[in-house]
């Protein structure tokens, strides 16, 4: 089924121009760039967008991250496009991702591990809603 996630190529990523070396294995996975935008994260955007790990260690560190310099954000479409792009991303710790993966390839470590995917349909539609007008974006 063609559905939509949301993507974030991450500052480890803008900082060493990368970006289009990691979307060309995103358009290679047969997941389509179907909105993008260069924006830089404030505090409060990146705060919202890890609540869920708030309690965590590297939470601090990650918001400070995520917000040290630009990010471009991506809805990508595609078959299965949330899960399809979980295994394209590869594991959270590059060193136990697969080989060919975006992490694999190009992560610097855990916390600086160069993408952000969706991990369900239901957070794909409020993670893309918090960046775009998703009812806009022609498929
Ligand atoms: P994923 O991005 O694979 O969904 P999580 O949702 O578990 O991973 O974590 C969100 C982000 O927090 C990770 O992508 C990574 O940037 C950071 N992170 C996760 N675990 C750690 C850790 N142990 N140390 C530092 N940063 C971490
Ligand atoms: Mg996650």
């Amino acid at each position: 089924m063609t559905e939509r996630t949301f993507s974030i190529l991450k500052p480890d990523a803008t900082r060493r121009n990368i970006t289009g070396k990691i979307n060309a294995v995103i358009e290679g996975a047969g997941l389509r760039i179907v909105a993008q935008k260069r924006v830089k994260l404030t505090q409060a955007q990146a705060e919202k967008f890890y609540e869920v790990h708030k309690e965590r260690p590297f939470y601090g560190e990650l918001v400070s991250q995520m917000t040290a310099e630009p990010v471009v954000v991506q809805v990508l479409e595609g078959d299965n496009a949330v899960l399809k792009y979980r295994e394209v991303m590869g594991a959270t710790n590059p060193e136990q991702a697969a080989e060919g993966t975006i992490r694999k390839l190009f992560a610097l470590s855990i916390g600086e591990n160069s993408v952000h995917g969706s991990d369900s349909q239901d957070n794909a539609k409020i993670e893309i809603a918090q960046f775009f007008d998703d009812a806009s974006i022609p498929g």
